[in-house]
């Protein structure tokens, strides 16, 4: 049975020739072929002159990556999931964009990815002294140093700075300070029950060495926790 179907646009509902090849919309639910969604020349050219990214801003949370997108026409996309492949070096996003947007977010992608490693903490060492208050000397990827810097947890549990520093310093160190403090706490439980029962000049020496002048360095690469 030879059948025929008229070629008609989902989207603008218009009949239309295919210029070099039929333009569909992925729909898994099409069963027949005249399930299928298709999209004239004119609509796809359409919605390739929309996708003209003007600006991108990335925003990863409990390891979510999403973007909030503004074209050049002024439309904004906010908050939509997206993964970047770096093999194709381009953004697949929950909304279905032209492969040239998918890639220009990617040029986006990679230079909010540069800057946020650089923002990273590539040393961090922590100082207390006897009155509990505490100093942190920080060095960051991307080369900003603060040198003894006082700090201090504030009631929210967020943390301050005796100067100022950007938010993202901050952010980082709390990040490190918890780090730091679980460690902490870690090292005091394997040394109490020993100090225990050993002798007394080594009850002192553990007391001394629980509270040592500077710590080990605490190196927060990316994916050390
Ligand atoms: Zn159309």
């Amino acid at each position: 049975m030879i059948r025929t179907l008229p070629l008609v646009c989902s989207i603008c509902g218009k009949e239309f020739k295919p210029e070099h090849e039929i333009h569909y919309q992925d729909d898994y639910s099409a069963q027949q072929i005249k399930d299928v969604k298709f999209v004239c020349d004119d609509c796809i050219r359409a919605w390739q002159e929309k996708w003209q990214i003007a600006a991108a801003e990335f925003h990863e949370a409990d390891y979510v990556l999403t973007v909030t997108i503004r074209l050049e026409d002024g439309t904004v996309h906010e908050d939509m999931d997206c993964t970047p492949n770096e093999d194709t070096k381009a953004v697949v996003t929950a909304e279905d964009i032209p492969v040239e947007a998918q890639r220009r977010l990617y040029t986006f992608y990679a230079a909010w990815k540069k800057e946020r490693e650089a923002r990273q903490l590539k040393d961090c060492f922590f100082h207390k002294d006897e009155e509990g208050n505490m100093t942190a000397t920080i060095t960051t990827y991307g080369g900003e140093h603060y040198e003894n810097l006082g700090i201090r947890l504030s009631e929210e549990g967020g943390l301050l700075a005796d100067r100022d520093v950007p938010d993202y310093i901050l952010d980082e160190l709390l990040v490190a300070l918890q780090s730091y403090q679980s460690q902490e706490i870690m090292l005091n439980m394997q040394s109490t029950p020993r100090s225990q029962t050993a002798p007394a000049a080594m009850k002192r020496r553990q007391a001394r060495s629980q509270w040592p002048g500077t710590y080990q360095p605490f190196n927060s690469g990316k994916n050390d926790f």
